[in-house]
């Protein structure tokens, strides 16, 4: 898309150098692939989210939210429209009453578990060691050791595609495996609030108090356990499959399929873990869906599962 040389110098003057044009997202993401973002823009203040979805709105321009970029495959074309960066700013961590944590969207998720630590505030652990934003982690639900943000998620602020802020309460919402929704239907007015098209501003955490001793102390025991079963420091999305219901696990499956260190270009299935697909190097986009076809179509012949993607495939 070009945009045009107005638009691009209204965002100049609101947005100075945190707004960027053609900018690479394999500069964005955990996996170190995509191509360019017509607009990449910082956000650092929700007064300037909730203009630029009006903006957008008004110019009639898609968008899209970005956390930490450590669950997407962005397309080696990159993304049409404008991506709004939610990371780092917008990160405050607040303490409510004696159980209650509030974190904006941008936080890393990390820090919010060790603030807790640090407050002896128990329930927040398993989430250690998921890299990204609190945003991103509600967004997907995010889980591990048999915990996920459902567990402790309290309630949320939004941001609506319309500029409207709202709260939402658990019970509003439904949260399924890497996944929440809202609780509406099918209207115009309800479309408004579907939850994918909304920016998450804020979650709340209801956890329960414990010594920050003892906290600490499992802590290191679960990051050990991660760091022995996880490729570490190799660029990568996580999980790259979900795990199917009713079955071994994706990893597993992958595994006993014998894709273990199958590649394509510079994309490569994990010797250490099944289920990360690594980017070796110079990989594209292209090459680590392809790998993926091979690695589905591999264990559908053995298994007869379809395993489906947790990471999101993004762009074109
Ligand atoms: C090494 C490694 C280990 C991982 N381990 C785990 C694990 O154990 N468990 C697990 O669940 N995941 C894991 N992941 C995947 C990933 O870290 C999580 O899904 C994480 O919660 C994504 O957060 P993010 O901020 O990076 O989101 P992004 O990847 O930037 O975005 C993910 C989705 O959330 C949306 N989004 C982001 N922020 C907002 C917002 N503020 N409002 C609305 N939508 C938003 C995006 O549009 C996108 O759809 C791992 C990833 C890596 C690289």
């Amino acid at each position: 898309m070009a945009l045009s040389s107005e638009l691009k110098k209204q965002l100049k003057n609101r947005f100075s150098d945190r707004v960027r044009f053609d900018e690479p997202m394999a500069h964005h993401t955990a996996f170190r692939v995509g191509g360019p973002a017509d607009v990449f823009i910082t956000v650092t203040e929700e007064i300037e989210l909730i203009y630029l979805m009006q903006w957008v709105k008004e110019n009639n321009l898609a968008y899209y939210i970005l956390g930490g970029g450590t669950n997407l495959l962005v397309q080696d074309q990159g993304i049409r429209g404008v991506v709004i960066y939610m990371a780092k700013a917008l990160a405050k961590i607040s303490h409510y009453g004696e159980i209650i944590l509030s974190a904006m969207a941008g936080a890393s998720l990390s820090t919010l578990c060790r603030f807790a630590i640090h407050h002896g505030l128990s329930g927040m652990n398993f989430a250690l060691g998921i890299p990204g934003t609190v945003g991103g982690a509600i967004r997907m639900n995010a889980g591990a050791w048999k915990g996920e943000i459902s567990d402790v998620l309290e309630s949320i602020r939004v941001l609506r595609p319309d500029g409207s802020i709202e709260s939402m309460d658990k019970k509003s919402l439904i949260f399924t495996y890497r996944s929440v929704s809202s609780r509406s239907g099918s209207s115009v007015a309800e479309n408004n609030k579907d939850l994918s098209s909304s920016v998450i501003l804020e979650g709340r955490f209801l956890l329960s108090q414990q010594r920050p001793e003892v906290l600490q102390a499992e802590a290191d025991e679960m990051l050990k356990a991660r760091k022995k079963s996880q490729p570490a420091g190799l660029a990568s999305a996580g999980c790259f499959f979900k795990n199917p219901d009713n079955s071994e696990s994706a990893g597993k499956l992958i595994d006993l399929a014998g894709c273990k260190g199958l590649r394509v270009g510079n994309a490569a299935v994990s010797e250490k873990h099944a289920n990360f697909i690594i980017n070796q190097g110079q990989a594209s986009a292209e090459d680590i869906l392809r790998l993926m076809h091979k690695v589905q179509e591999t264990v559908l012949r053995k298994f007869n599962i379809m395993l489906e993607p947790e990471v999101k495939i993004v762009g074109n």
